[in-house]
């Protein structure tokens, strides 16, 4: 495993925690070469402000707490904010939705992101099948996933034409060659989204549950907006 990787578990570890905060999901799928939102993590309002013009508007803030795995079912999660003043607001507004909602609740910082426009979504997940070990997932973002469960499998490790036959099995696949005036999507960049997924799966055994949810597919690139990591073993 990467160093820098294993000083991102151990930290959790060592904090009690069996999930890994936005921001470490998010450097842990940079290290292996995923394309996150750009991101920075602010101690202070005048922090984020400095951090949203590094990044550009428009920006979403997100709460970065060990007590909120979902961020925006505790107001934690503030979309498209245009300039200072914006940020300053609602720097402080999720500071009091998180507050009423989780009493107690330890807020570590304020993550600052590069807000991704809006495209086709696409998930790619795992879980660990007790007999067969990791596998990976691919599906579109929403109803297809929640409702149909249009969603293609495989065991890792894949290699290129599993990963290319995981996203031509879905169901919806002609959403993501542009039908019905939905942008054709990059087909060459999910490829490497799940051939980079599947090597960090490989190589880090601690990983118990993936989940990149959403990530936007353009018709060049595509962006992970969300990422969660779960941990395997119980808490200390
Ligand atoms: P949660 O912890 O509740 O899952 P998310 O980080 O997924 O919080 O944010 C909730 C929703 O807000 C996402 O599903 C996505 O639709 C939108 N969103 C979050 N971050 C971004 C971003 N950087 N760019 C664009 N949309 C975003
Ligand atoms: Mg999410």
């Amino acid at each position: 495993m990467k160093g820098e990787a294993e000083k991102i578990i151990s930290k959790a570890r060592k904090e009690d925690r069996d999930f890994l905060l936005e921001p470490e999901a998010k450097r842990l799928c940079a290290l292996y070469g995923l394309p996150v939102t750009r991101f920075e993590v602010a101690k202070s309002e005048d922090e984020a402000v400095e951090a949203a013009r590094r990044i550009g508007f428009p920006i979403v803030l997100k709460v970065v707490s060990p007590q909120v795995l979902h961020k925006s079912d505790v107001g934690g999660v503030i979309l498209n904010l245009r300039d200072e003043e914006g940020i300053r607001k609602a720097y402080r507004r999720i500071h009091e939705n998180v507050k009423a909602k989780v009493p107690g609740v330890v807020i570590e910082g304020i993550l600052v992101q590069e807000m991704a426009p809006s495209s086709t979504e696409v998930i790619v997940g795992a879980i660990k099948d007790p007999t067969f070990g990791p596998t990976i997932m691919f599906g579109l973002g929403g109803i297809f996933v929640e409702i149909l469960r249009d969603v293609s499998f495989r065991l890792v490790p894949i290699e290129r034409v599993d990963a290319e036959e995981m996203i031509g099995e879905i169901k919806a696949y002609k959403i993501l060659e542009g039908a019905r005036g939905m942008p054709k999507a990059d087909k060459e960049a999910l490829i490497e989204i799940l051939l980079k997924t599947s090597d960090m799966l490989m190589d880090i055994p601690e990983i118990k549950e993936l989940d990149l949810n959403p990530i936007m597919v353009y018709e060049k690139g595509a962006k992970i907006v969300d990422a969660r990591v779960i941990l395997e073993g119980a808490k200390g």
